[in-house]
């Protein structure tokens, strides 16, 4: 997400103390063996969605497998349907409860997500919710030993506000011709082996959703004329006698899946390094397409030379109207706040290269955006850097650069440091983007001064092909950049990331 720098500004004193890590270090142990064999047929559907290199990814793991069968109600802004989660115990201790996020129920969607029945493994099981309903607790039949499976199904309702940008989540809502159905669904929460099940309540400040890599599997039935925008690829649509088409999608391993459905809007495409890149936007704007096309397909593949390869078979990237914001990260899907198509200034290109960025600081390499936030958008925005670089547009990296340099520097002018690991929680009174973006992206850069640039592009390559569909946490990104530069990096680590001591701005 790229939040408007209006809040920049705010600042007080708070001193900090601790370290916001609530994800237990996870990367580089157990590596799974990558599968050859692609035989089941619930993998088999899902090929269409990753580049052909990358089809093996979809047996990496045996991953949680979601189906989804909803319809669609436009005009009364609802939607209705059932989900089966297939799920595997993967931690060392009994289920007695399976938790899910329901997210459309936090005040900031102003919508709803409602569980209408729950079974597991075909018995009907009690519930109770969490957090003015945000989370629901599902009671198991039996326990759910250690390397289990099993089988929850739910039914659900849930509806959306229109036109309401200005006051909620943009992503969760109808206006301006896209209807933004993000976490639609109930969502699994996280486990966290020596914690518990992740019931925190949900921090408005930055990203919502925290959950693990699953594969989807999701019908949508809707009006012919509205054209359906998700996090996997269309594999097959039927015309239904009453205006209505029913249409399957299937994704690859994807940390949650994105749910639009638009109308009007005008799609031009190319492709990227086996990649189906789609923009959509308004049809009063004919250029705006091919711009925010252009500039999505060289991000992309810069980004796949530099950090490695984006494995999908499409990315999408949509003109909505977001107001609050400028731009928001899902899996395959971005969307771009719709003023920031006319202006003349580089607003545009740093906010869609910025969410490019999140495909795989986010996406690929999950972190718990609720708890270090920094590690996905300190890097999303240091990618700006990085893409400006890439492009040879020199001045406008050192642009994005400065204004980071300004940011923080001004933060500390008031006395509001903070250590990178502190919670989004604990970030008030303007200080959340600062700290994140600003402070995060000057991270990446005193380690890329630090350990010189061929370091530094190993440091991103080795942390993608070490963490890719993982969730990692600070000292996973301490460990990988300490492996490529051979060194040891603990007291930078130290002072931007544990503490606030006053680090030389780079
Ligand atoms: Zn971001």
């Amino acid at each position: 997400m790229i939040k408007s720098m209006i809040r920049f500004i705010l600042l007080i004193v708070i001193t900090l103390t601790g370290s916001g890590s609530w994800i237990q270090p996870a990367i580089f142990r157990d590596e799974p063996a990558i599968a050859t064999a692609v035989v089941d047929p619930f993998i088999t559907a899902q090929t269409i969605a990753m580049r052909p290199d990358y089809v093996t990814d979809l047996t990496y793991q045996d991953w949680d497998r979601y189906t989804i069968q909803i319809q669609l109600d436009p005009a009364a802004l609802q939607l209705s349907g059932n989900l089966t989660v297939r799920l595997t115990n993967r931690t060392t201790v009994d289920f007695d409860t399976i938790w899910f996020h329901l997210y459309p129920n936090h005040p900031d969607f102003g919508g709803r997500l409602d569980v209408t029945s729950a079974r597991i493994d075909d018995i009907p099981v009690s519930s109770r919710t969490l957090h003015n309903d945000t989370l629901i607790g599902l009671q198991t039949p039996h326990p759910i030993a250690p390397g289990q499976s099993t089988t929850v199904t739910m039914t659900f309702t849930a509806r959306t506000p229109r036109n309401a940008s200005r006051k909620s989540f943009g992503a969760y809502n109808l206006e301006a011709g896209v209807w933004s159905i993000a976490s639609f669904y109930p969502m699994l929460a996280r486990y966290i082996e020596g914690i518990g099940w992740d019931t925190r309540p949900i921090v408005s400040r930055g990203d919502f959703t925290v959950s693990a890599i699953a594969l989807y599997d999701v019908t949508v039935e809707a009006p012919v004329d509205w054209q359906l925008v998700t996090s996997g690829s269309q594999l097959e649509q039927h015309i239904l006698a009453d205006g209505r088409q029913r249409v399957r999608f299937v994704s690859g391993p994807q940390r949650e899946f994105y749910l639009a459905a638009l109308q009007g809007l005008v799609a031009t495409s190319a492709d990227v390094d086996g990649t189906r890149v789609i923009s959509y936007v308004q049809a009063n704007d004919p250029d705006a397409g091919a711009r925010s096309l252009a500039i999505a397909t060289t991000a992309l593949r810069i980004f796949n030379q530099r950090f490695g390869a984006y494995p999908y078979a499409e990315f999408e990237i949509i003109q909505a109207a977001l107001t609050q914001f400028y731009g928001m990260e899902y899996p395959g899907v971005v969307l771009i706040e719709q003023r920031l198509y006319q202006r003349n200034d580089h607003l545009l290109e740093t906010t869609i290269a910025h969410e490019i960025g999140h495909q795989w600081w986010y996406g690929l390499v999950g972190n718990d955006a609720q708890g270090e936030a920094w590690l996905d958008e300190g890097l999303a925005s240091y990618s700006q850097i990085l893409y400006y670089e890439m492009i040879d547009n020199l001045t406008q990296a050192q642009a994005e650069l400065d204004a980071f340099r300004a940011a923080y520097r001004r933060l500390r002018e008031r006395g509001g440091d903070a250590p990178l690991a502190t919670p989004p929680s604990e970030l008030g009174n303007g200080r959340y983007v600062p700290v994140v973006y600003a402070k995060g992206a000057l991270f990446f850069h005193a380690l890329r001064q630090q350990i010189g640039e061929a370091a530094f592009n190993d440091f991103l390559q080795g942390y993608v092909t070490a963490a890719r569909y993982r969730e990692i946490a600070g000292p996973d990104l301490l460990r990988a950049a300490e492996e490529a530069c051979a060194c040891t990096l603990d007291a930078m680590f130290h002072n931007w990331v544990i503490t606030a001591e006053p680090v030389t701005i780079p």
